[in-house]
């Protein structure tokens, strides 16, 4: 099998300026997921390295560069999984540089699958993973822009109301899938969530089935507005219209047209057993880079 990868820097409507920057910081990542594919490594090994990659990019939302949520604070969350069914996930951790990395090791356990908050920072500060703030000056200065009043009061109904309005929305989640000399298949992704959001909130980034899913046949990584994409569990939506014989293309083409039924602004790159690359999104926007 001639192995391949496509990583993504997040879909939505980012500033022009910016787009040459996100493309770059994806072509950067590409290199470093591919330096392990072409020297015969792992699909596994390969997405969680581009996917690190893309956490050290101030200009995107994952690792070093997240968005804070409304209290201040960025939260992170990250999935990976494997095409034989393993899975790790890491929901809400704060000042953890690589949030991939640890839910890396609780798929190595191949015990719990999701871990969360504090106690998830502790593990990884035991372990030696990389710890520390993760917010950048222009992701607080971000912040304390749009710190409006029911940010600064924590007023939950008028902060839901807002965030139904809100139009372009803070995306820009970063995600990998490969496929391995081996015909392994594997995806993982990464995000600081949708900013100035209620502490804690959960997107459908570090849910198994909803940003990220890998089957023999399919692994996809999803970016979009999260409520939506959990809701349609499109990850896992995608790999069995795969399963079902609907080639890569157009299961994609349904999971996308399923979520503009339900105003969801969403992207996704996935790969099939084949070695086919395919991404799409029904945003302006999506950054990603291919290697093959
Ligand atoms: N899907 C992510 C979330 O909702 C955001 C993104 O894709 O940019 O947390």
């Amino acid at each position: 099998m001639k192995p391949a990868l496509i990583v993504h820097g997040g879909c939505g409507t980012p500033p022009k300026e910016e787009e040459a920057d996100r493309f770059a910081a994806c072509e950067r990542a590409a290199d470093a997921g591919w330096a392990v594919l072409s020297g015969g490594g792992s699909a596994l090994d390969a997405v969680e390295a581009a996917v690190r990659r893309l956490e050290d990019e101030p200009i995107l939302n994952a690792g070093t560069g997240a968005y804070l949520q409304a209290d201040g604070v960025a939260r992170l969350d990250a999935s990976i999984m494997g095409d034989d069914g393993r899975a790790g996930a890491v929901a809400q951790v704060p000042n953890l540089k690589n949030p991939v990395r640890l839910a890396r090791w609780l798929l190595e356990q191949d015990a719990h699958v999701m871990l969360s908050g504090r106690e998830a920072l502790e593990l990884a500060t035991r372990l030696g993973h990389a710890t520390g703030p993760v917010a950048t000056p222009s992701k607080i200065d971000y912040w304390r822009d749009h710190l409006d009043e029911a940010c600064r009061t924590l007023d939950y109904p008028a902060m839901a109301a807002l965030w139904k309005q809100e139009n372009p929305r803070r995306l820009g989640t970063v995600g990998c899938v490969a496929i391995d000399a081996a015909g392994r298949l594997a995806a993982a992704t990464s995000t600081g969530g949708t900013g100035q959001c209620y502490p804690g909130r959960i997107g459908d980034t570090p849910v198994i089935g909803a940003g990220t899913f890998a089957t023999p046949r399919a692994a996809v990584s999803m970016t979009g507005v999260g409520e939506r994409i959990l809701v349609r569990l499109s990850a896992r939506r995608l790999c069995d219209l795969v399963e079902l014989g609907r080639s890569l293309e157009d299961a994609a083409a349904q999971v996308i047209r399923e979520q503009d039924e339900i105003a969801g602004a969403a992207g996704l790159i996935a790969v099939d057993a084949d070695g086919r690359l395919h991404e799409a999104c029904n945003t302006p926007f999506m950054a990603t880079a291919r290697r093959s």
